[in-house]
């Protein structure tokens, strides 16, 4: 997988959810989320994310199926065979997603980067990038982390 990079070809890191967007992704529902940048976001992950949590799902019910259920009293009841299952692939669904979302982000690193340029942001750490003069190669350096962005794609206007 391709490390995410900043404008100079310098290692950068991929800017890091607040807890409030990470509720929003956690909700998953893009026409409710009110923060602009996550919805963008999510349109760009939105594939892996969905093939994570099938994957997870999948996985969550063979676990119960050949692991857990043979060990239980609960072989043939619906508890056992319906009831269970459905709440443990969800639980497990969500697991995997959450802790494969800063891998799947990273994977879509190029397109989140220019996601937050659009909005002003730095990529690497989420610091605002308003009113910086850009060095003699044209960069902007972002004073948080170093991190080196085209003044030519970062947005004054917030899209
Ligand atoms: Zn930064």
């Amino acid at each position: 997988m391709p490390m995410p990079r900043d404008d100079r070809d310098q290692p950068c890191s991929v800017a890091r959810l607040t807890n409030r967007q990470l509720a929003w992704r956690a909700l998953g529902i893009r026409s409710l989320t009110k923060d602009s940048l996550i919805k963008q976001e999510q349109l760009v992950t939105f594939s892996t994310e969905v093939f994570v949590a099938i994957a997870g799902g999948v996985i969550g019910w063979v676990v119960w199926v050949f692991a857990i259920l043979p060990f239980t009293g609960l072989k043939n009841t619906y508890t056992g065979h319906l009831i269970i299952p459905f709440f443990f692939c969800i639980v497990v669904s969500s697991l995997a997603w959450f802790f494969s979302l800063s891998w799947i982000r990273t994977r879509k690193s190029k397109q989140i980067a220019q996601l937050h340029l659009d909005h002003g942001l730095c990529p690497s750490c989420a610091y605002a990038l308003d009113g910086l003069d850009p060095q003699q190669d044209g960069c902007v350096v972002c004073p948080e982390c170093n991190a080196a962005w085209n003044a030519i794609r970062v947005s004054t206007t917030h899209a």
